[in-house]
């Protein structure tokens, strides 16, 4: 029996060397609440990111939730149907109606072009997504949020360690949220993070993530548990060490995934979004109409063989029951969004993955 391929394998760092960590916390009986690890993963994710503040998450859904909280946003929020799900039940969690606006067919991240016709006196934040890693419009964005006085939220899940022209790409909109999830390209099991812009958005973030506690007897928000382990800090602390040499493994899969598919007809590998540093979270194919055989046909015939792609992101988010009955949610609004959904499949990449098996998973989808 072959070994099945699945998308995604988390990376793990050597054991031996998480055994030091973990004695530590045995040692000074801190496993939550702030304690020196978490304070050095904040440091050493500044450091390795080039951003200024950051708040640590139990996992990047919370850190979402929060990060609306922390701005006080209400009414209408303009996002992304093309997305995972927890970009949208962030903004159900916080009461708010989310407004979908279509993608661009070549980066299918939010279409900017389309923003302004969809905001409403009641719109009061723009949450696009960084897709697979690629960067949104981001100057764009930002034109319609300030002619508009909107907020910008990210949802950068996908986005660990990429930068644009002039530095991190999380450094754009009022907040970014990370996630470190087992699937992410940086994991600490479960975790997440907000990138703030300045020392102050950071003190209000940590007061809602710990229940709005000030001190021992002062609570100043209806806050929620969303703080970071030791046992998780410590994980991230050991991944980072690791992290450079599992995207550069990432790199070259994808490298050979966009040479052994360039010549196969019907196949569009997504380019790159004006990153000047990636991360190669995801690998999406596009799957046409001039590809022989439909994208759920390949995607049958691939597990067939053990290997097992994702069709990220199918169905879109605004097919799902709590969202379709809104009036943005309609198939005729969200034209490319839909197509995109019904081609796409994202093959498996992960820093482990063997190189011959690219080859194999290549191989069948060039032959018919
Ligand atoms: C993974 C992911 C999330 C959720 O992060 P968790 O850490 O799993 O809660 C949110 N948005 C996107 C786009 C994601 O891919």
């Amino acid at each position: 029996m072959k070994k099945t391929t699945f998308v995604t394998q988390p990376y793990l760092p050597p054991l031996e060397e998480f055994i030091p960590y973990l004695e530590q916390i045995w040692e000074n009986k801190v496993l939550t609440n702030c304690g020196p690890f978490h304070h050095q993963l904040e440091e050493a994710l500044c450091e390795y990111l080039g951003v200024e503040h950051i708040c640590l998450f139990t996992n990047g859904t919370i850190a979402l939730v929060t990060a609306l909280q922390s701005l006080r946003i209400t009414g209408e929020v303009i996002t992304t149907p093309y997305s995972f799900v927890a970009t949208s039940h962030s903004l159900l969690w916080n009461g708010i109606k989310p407004v979908f606006v279509d993608i661009d067919p070549n980066t299918l991240n939010l279409d900017p072009s389309k923003i302004e016709a969809a905001i409403t006196p009641h719109t009061t934040c723009i949450m696009p997504v960084h897709c697979y890693g690629h960067p949104c419009d981001v100057d764009a964005i930002q034109k319609i949020a300030d002619n508009y006085n909107l907020k910008v939220i990210y949802d950068a899940a996908h986005a660990f360690g990429v930068q644009d022209a002039s530095g991190s790409i999380l450094r754009h909109g009022d907040l970014s949220v990370l996630s470190f999830h087992a699937t992410k390209v940086f994991n600490t099991f479960e975790g997440g993070a907000i990138i703030c812009p300045d020392a102050k958005s950071k003190v209000r973030i940590d007061q809602l993530k710990n229940f709005g506690h000030v001190g021992e007897v002062s609570v100043v928000a209806p806050g929620i548990n969303g703080k970071m382990s030791e046992f998780n800090a410590a994980l991230g602390l050991l991944q980072i060490k690791y992290v450079d040499q599992a995207i550069a493994k990432r790199q070259k899969i994808d490298a050979l995934y966009r040479e052994q598919l360039a010549s196969v007809k019907g196949i569009r590998c997504l380019q790159d979004a004006g990153e000047t540093v990636a991360n190669y979270a995801y690998f999406p194919i596009l799957v046409g109409p001039d590809y022989p055989i439909s994208r759920d046909a390949l995607y049958q015939k691939l597990k067939d063989n053990n290997i097992h792609p994702r069709r990220y992101f199918y169905p879109l988010i605004s097919e799902f029951p709590m969202y379709r009955g809104l009036s943005s949610a309609h198939r005729d609004n969200l034209p490319v969004a839909t197509t995109a959904a019904y081609q796409v499949l994202c093959l498996p990449i992960y820093p482990d993955l063997d190189e011959a098996l690219v080859t194999e998973i290549t191989s069948l989808i060039a032959i018919q």
